[in-house]
């Protein structure tokens, strides 16, 4: 108890947690992650992405991270006609759009 009263006396320390608290609950709102399971292999947790009919494709950090295609690293994502949202990279990207 004495340990707890030390801490919370210490105003530095309280202020600092409360302070990283809002910075995570932040970082987790905005990059609005969830425990859904992803769209290509089933893992979580995922991120929600918008689709064109107002749903949501959900995809884990792993599937965001490989192009589709060539396992390349993926910089850009599009929705596919079956409400995925697919990750490729530079290359393959300007190849679907051509
Ligand atoms: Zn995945
Ligand atoms: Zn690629």
């Amino acid at each position: 108890m004495a340990f707890l009263m030390s801490l919370i006396k210490n105003k530095k320390l309280v202020a600092a947690i409360i302070a990283s608290i809002i910075v995570i609950v932040g970082i987790v709102s905005f990059a609005s992650f969830s425990n859904e399971p992803c769209d290509w292999c089933g893992e979580s947790p995922t991120k929600g992405f918008k689709l064109n009919n107002g749903g949501k494709s959900y995809v884990c950090a792993d599937c965001r991270k490989k192009c589709a295609w060539c396992d390349d690293k993926a910089d850009k994502h599009y929705e596919n006609g079956l409400e995925m949202m697919v990750f490729v990279c530079d290359d393959c990207y300007e190849d679907i759009s051509d």
